[in-house]
C-alpha cells in the first residue's frame, strides 16, 4: 500500500474547536461531517460549545483503503489535539484528580440517525472515577462509571445490552431494591465489579482501563459502524454513497444529570410537523444523552406556547429555568438567521449553564417545508428561488395525497402525539420484517410498535403509517417517520401490545394483527376501520410556491391523460397540455368493445371500414371533450398502439358472448385469436405496424381528431392544437407513409368543413433504430416524443413485465443503480435521447422535443430532460406539480453553477 501512505504523508486529519475558535467551519461538511462542521461553526460564532476535535471523513476512507488500519500520521495528530483539549478544558485525560471525560460521536455529511450510538463519559477508569467523585459526589461518579462500562461494552466491544441489565436486576433483587434511585455508591461499585467480570468472561481480556485504549477503541467502532447493516440500509434508502465516510468527533463532556439545576433537551426553531413559527422541543431535568429521544421518560415541552398546544401540564423549560430558556431562545434565533433555515438543536444544561451540542437543518414534513420556505421568503431571510429549492420535488407527493375527510366518522380508539402528518389506512402488523414482507406483496400495512429502533427502518419504510406506544415528538419513530413522509402517531398511551399473541388492547378494546385501522398523523389519532379520505388543498402556500417555481423553470410540463377526469385533474395541477393521449384506452370502453371486436374479426378491408365508421363518432366525441378541456393548449394524440389480440375475448364465457353478439361462431373466434397470437407481442404486430397493414384504422382516427378539432373550434371560438403521433416507428419510410394518411384526412376534413386548423404530425422515439435515424425521421416529423418506457425495454432488452424476477437483485448488486423503469438510465437510454435530439435538431432546428414515459414524473429524469434541452416532459396528472418543481430545481441549480 505504498501509494496511500505517500498520499497521506502530509495530510491534516484532525480539526479542533472550542474557546471561540475552530480549525473548520460549516462549509466543510464533506470533511468534518455535518455534526463536526456545525460544532466548529457554532464555536466560531462564540456560542457555548464544549471544546473538542473532529477526525475527518478522509480518515474513514483511508481506514478502509488500508484494510481497516490508520495512516501512521494520524496518532500524533490525535495526541496533539488531546493535549490542546486538556489545556482548553483545564482537565487531564485519565487524571485521577481532575479528569477530562469525553464523548465520542459519529457524523457523516448527511445526518444518519442511529448509525452508531454515541459513547459518553469516556476516560473513566478506576483512578479517574475518584476524581469525578470529588467533583460531583460518589454516587454520581460510580453510576456514571457503570453506565460508561455498559455503553462502551455494548457499542464498542459488541456485548449484549441485556447481559448488564440482568446483572443489575439480580443485584437489586438481592438487595430488595425496586428503583435505581435506591442504589448507593457502594451498590454501584459492587455492580461495576460484576460488569467487569462479565466483560472479561465474554472477551477473555479485561475491560480497558487505559483512557487512550478506550479512545481508540471507540474511534475504530465509529469507523467500523460505517459498514454495519443499519448504516448500509439507511444509505440505500436515502441515496447516500458509501464513499462519503463518517467523521468522528471527540468532545469534552458536560453533565445534564448533576441534579435539579441540570437538564438535557432537543429543540426546533419552528414546528417540524406544520412549519408554524413557534419554539418547539422537549427537555428532561437531571438527564443525560439520549434519555430524551429514547422515550423511557416522557419529556416536557420547552416553551409555554408549545405546552399549551399540547395541553401538557408539565412545567416547560421557559418556566422551570427562565434564564437558560431566554439564552437558548437567543441562540436558536442566532442560528436560524445564520443558517437561514430551520434548525434542530441539541443542548445540555449543567448547573444552570447552557451548552450547545449540535445544530443542523431540521428534518421536516412536506407541509412544514412548504410553510417554512414561503414564510422565510416573506420574512426576507431567503429569496423566492431559494424557497423553491427548499422543497424537494419528491416530497411534494405527500402534499398531493389525501387526508381524512372533514366530516368523516372517526371511531378513535386511542390518541397519541401527532408526530408526522398525513393519513393512511392499512392492516395492523407488529413486526418490521413482516411489515416489509407484506408490503412487498402489495398489502397496505400499519406498523404498530412499543417503540422503534434503527433495526425497524425497513419495516417503517414499507408501512403506510407507524404507531408507537411510547416516545415523544423527537423519538426515533417520530424523526424517521417525518423524514420518510410516513404518517405517525407516537406515545399512544394506554396501548398494550402483545406482540407474541398478535393483538393490542386499549380502553377495553382489542385489535388483532390484520385488522384494518386508520391513522391520522396530524391529529395523533388511531381509528378502527377504513375512514373516508379527502383530496388535498392546492391553493395558499402551495399555490404561491408553485408560482415561484413556474417563474424559475424553462421546461414545460404536460400530462398523460385520455379521460375527461384525468385531463381536468391535469389542468388543475398546472399541466400545459397533454403529452400523451392513448387512444386504445378509448377502444376498451365496454360500449365500444363489441364494435372493435367486430372490426378485428372481419376478414377484409370493407368489413373493417364498416365497423370503423361506427367507431368514428365515438372517438370524435372523446376528442371533442379533451379539446374543450384543454382549450388552446396542445393535445398529443397517439394513434392505435397495442397488438390487436389484446382486444379479443380471452375467457370461454367472453368468447360465447362475443360469438352471440357478432354472429360469428366460437370456433371462428378461436381461429382468429390463434391467428393473431404472437409469442412476443411487445415486439410484434403493434404500433405503426398496424397502421401500415390496416391504414383504414389510422385514417379513421385521424378523421375523428380533425372533425373534433373543427367542431370545438366552431363551438368555442378557440383553436385546439392537435398533435398527431405515430407510435413505434423504426424507419423514416413508415412515418412517410402514415403521415400521408394523416395529412390526407386533415385536408379532407378541412375541405368538407371549410375550416382550416394548425396541427402537427410527429412520432414517438421508442426504438433505438429510430433514435439513430433521427436525422432522416425529422424531415417528416414535426415533433419527437420520447417514449422512454418502450425505449428502456428495447435498449436494455428487458421486458418490464418480466423484470420483477431479477431487477431487484440487479439493483442490490449495483448493476443498475436505480430501477431503470423509474429513473431514466441516463448513460444508456439517455444517450439515445441525446443523440436523437441532436440529430433531429440538425435537420429541423425548431423540432419540438418531449418525453412521455413514466420518467416524465421522476425528478432526476426531469433534470436530465432539462439538461438535454427538451421542450417538455409529460407525466401522470398527479405528478404534474412534482415535475414542475423538479424542472424549476433543474433550472435554478444550473444557474448556480
Ligand atoms: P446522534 O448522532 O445519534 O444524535 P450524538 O453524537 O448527537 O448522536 O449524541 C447523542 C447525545 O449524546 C446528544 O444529543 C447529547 O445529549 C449526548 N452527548 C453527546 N456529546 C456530549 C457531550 N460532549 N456532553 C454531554 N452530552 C453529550
Ligand atoms: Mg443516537
Ligand atoms: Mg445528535
Amino acid at each position: 500500500m505504498g501509494e496511500p501512505a505517500l498520499k497521506h504523508a502530509e495530510q491534516t486529519w484532525v480539526y479542533g474547536f472550542g474557546g471561540g475558535t475552530a480549525d473548520g467551519d460549516a462549509s466543510m461538511k464533506n470533511l468534518l461531517g455535518g455534526k463536526g462542521a456545525n460544532l466548529a461553526e457554532m464555536a466560531k460564532l462564540g456560542l457555548p460549545v464544549p471544546p473538542g476535535f473532529t477526525i475527518s471523513t478522509a480518515v474513514c476512507t483511508a481506514y478502509y483503503e488500508l484494510g481497516r488500519d490508520y495512516p501512521s500520521t494520524l496518532a500524533p495528530q490525535v495526541d496533539a489535539a488531546l493535549i490542546a483539549l486538556e489545556k482548553e478544558s483545564g482537565k487531564g485525560f485519565g487524571d485521577p484528580e481532575n479528569p477530562l471525560l469525553v464523548s465520542v460521536r459519529s457524523g457523516a455529511r448527511a445526518s444518519m440517525p442511529g448509525m452508531m450510538d454515541t459513547v459518553l463519559n469516556l476516560g473513566l477508569n478506576e483512578a479517574s472515577v475518584k476524581g469525578l467523585a470529588t467533583l460531583a459526589g460518589d454516587r454520581f461518579a460510580y453510576d456514571s462509571y457503570r453506565r460508561f462500562i455498559q455503553m462502551y461494552s455494548n457499542v464498542v466491544l459488541g456485548l449484549r445490552h441485556d447481559t448488564f441489565e440482568h446483572i443489575l436486576d439480580d443485584y437489586k433483587e438481592r438487595q430488595g431494591f425496586e428503583l435505581d434511585t435506591e442504589m448507593q455508591a457502594e451498590d454501584w461499585k459492587a455492580v461495576i465489579v460484576s460488569y467487569k467480570e462479565a466483560v472479561e468472561k465474554a472477551l477473555g481480556k479485561p475491560f480497558p482501563d487505559d483512557p487512550k485504549e478506550q479512545l481508540w477503541g471507540a474511534i475504530s467502532a465509529v469507523f467500523g459502524s460505517w459498514m454495519n447493516d443499519r448504516a448500509i440500509t439507511y444509505r440505500k434508502l436515502n441515496d447516500i454513497p458509501a464513499e462519503w465516510g463518517t467523521a468522528v468527533t471527540v468532545q469534552s463532556m458536560v453533565f445534564g444529570n448533576l441534579g435539579e439545576t441540570s437538564a438535557t433537551g432537543v429543540a426546533f426553531t419552528r414546528d417540524p410537523s406544520n412549519g408554524e413559527p413557534i419554539f418547539y422541543g422537549e427537555y428532561l431535568i437531571n438527564a443525560q444523552g439520549e434519555d430524551v429521544v429514547a422515550g423511557i421518560r416522557t419529556p416536557a415541552p420547552i416553551s409555554r406556547e408549545r405546552a399549551d398546544t399540547l395541553g401538557s401540564s408539565d412545567a416547560p423549560l421557559e418556566e422551570a429555568m427562565p434564564e437558560v430558556y431566554a439564552q437558548l431562545r437567543d441562540v436558536a434565533n442566532t442560528l436560524e438567521r445564520h443558517y437561514k433555515d430551520m434548525q434542530d438543536l441539541e443542548f445540555t444544561v449543567e448547573n444552570d449553564r447552557l451548552y450547545m451540542l449540535q445544530t443542523r437543518n431540521g428534518k421536516r414534513t412536506a407541509a412544514a417545508a412548504l410553510k417554512i420556505a414561503v414564510d422565510m421568503a416573506r420574512e426576507g431571510l431567503i429569496t423566492e428561488n431559494e424557497a423553491v429549492l427548499r422543497l424537494e420535488p419528491s416530497q411534494l407527493d405527500q402534499l398531493l395525497h389525501p387526508t381524512i375527510a372533514d366530516n368523516a366518522k372517526r371511531d378513535v380508539i386511542v390518541t397519541g402525539l401527532p408526530a408526522s402528518p398525513g393519513a393512511a389506512v392499512g392492516k395492523v402488523v407488529f413486526d418490521s420484517e413482516e411489515a416489509f414482507a407484506l408490503a412487498e406483496k402489495g398489502e397496505d400495512v400499519i406498523l404498530v410498535r412499543i417503540e422503534t429502533s434503527p433495526e425497524d427502518i425497513k419495516g417503517m419504510h414499507a408501512a403506510r403509517a407507524i404507531v408507537t406506544a411510547r416516545g415523544g415528538m423527537t423519538s426515533h419513530a417520530a424523526v424517521v417517520a417525518r423524514g420518510m413522509g410516513r404518517p405517525c402517531v407516537c406515545g399512544a398511551g394506554g396501548l398494550q401490545i402483545d406482540t407474541a399473541k398478535g393483538v393490542f388492547r386499549v380502553m377495553g378494546r382489542e385489535v388483532n394483527k390484520g385488522d384494518v385501522i386508520t391513522v391520522d398523523g396530524a391529529a395523533g389519532q388511531v381509528m378502527l376501520g377504513a375512514v373516508e379520505m379527502m383530496q388535498p388543498d392546492l391553493s395558499g402556500d402551495f399555490g404561491t410556491l408553485m408560482e415561484w417555481a413556474d417563474k424559475a423553470r424553462r421546461l414545460k410540463v404536460r400530462a398523460n391523460a385520455e379521460t375527461a377526469l384525468d385531463a381536468r385533474t391535469a389542468v388543475d395541477f398546472g399541466a400545459e397540455g397533454i403529452g400523451l393521449c392513448r387512444t386504445e384506452h378509448m377502444f376498451f370502453d365496454a360500449e365500444r368493445i363489441p364494435e372493435v371486436r367486430a372490426m378485428i374479426l372481419s376478414n377484409d378491408e370493407k368489413g373493417r371500414r364498416e365497423s370503423l365508421a361506427k367507431l368514428l363518432p365515438m372517438q370524435r366525441s372523446d376528442f371533442e371533450e379533451l379539446f374543450r378541456i384543454l382549450g388552446e393548449m396542445p393535445v398529443t394524440i397517439r394513434l392505435l398502439d397495442p397488438p390487436l389480440h389484446e382486444f379479443l375475448p380471452h375467457s370461454d364465457a367472453d368468447m360465447d358472448e362475443v360469438a352471440k353478439a357478432s354472429g360469428v361462431s366460437v370456433e371462428e373466434l378461436k381461429r382468429r385469436a390463434a391467428d393473431l397470437h404472437e409469442s412476443n407481442p411487445m415486439l410484434g404486430h403493434r404500433g405503426c405496424r398496424l397502421g401500415i397493414t390496416y391504414p383504414e384504422i389510422y385514417e379513421m382516427q385521424a378523421r375523428a381528431i380533425f372533425e373534433a378539432a373543427v367542431n370545438v373550434s366552431k363551438e368555442t371560438g378557440r383553436q385546439p392544437i392537435p398533435e398527431v403521433m405515430i407510435p413505434l416507428v423504426a424507419t423514416h419510410k413508415e412515418l412517410q407513409i402514415l403521415k400521408k394518411v394523416v395529412d390526407e384526412a386533415a385536408q379532407a376534413v378541412f375541405a368538407e368543413t371549410g375550416t382550416t386548423l394548425e396541427y402537427m404530425v410527429g412520432t414517438m422515439i421508442e426504438l433505438p433504430r429510430a433514435a439513430l435515424q433521427a436525422a432522416d425521421i425529422a424531415s417528416s416529423a414535426e415533433f419527437f416524443s420520447f417514449g422512454t418506457n418502450d425505449l428502456t425495454q428495447t435498449t436494455l432488452g428487458i421486458s418490464r413485465d418480466d423484470a420483477g424476477r431479477f431487477l431487484k437483485i440487479y439493483e442490490d448488486k449495483g448493476i443498475y443503480e436505480k430501477d431503470p423503469f423509474v429513473t431514466l438510465d441516463q448513460v444508456g437510454v439517455g444517450e439515445l435521447v441525446k443523440i436523437a435530439a441532436e440529430r433531429g435538431r440538425k435537420t429541423r432546428p425548431n423540432i419540438k422535443l418531449g418525453i412521455c414515459g413514466e420518467h416524465g414524473g421522476d425528478p432526476a429524469s426531469v433534470a436530465f430532460c432539462h439538461r438535454t434541452g427538451l421542450d417538455y416532459v409529460s407525466c401522470s396528472p398527479y405528478r404534474v406539480p412534482i415535475a414542475r418543481l423538479a424542472a424549476a430545481h433543474a433550472a435554478l441549480k444550473e444557474s448556480l453553477k
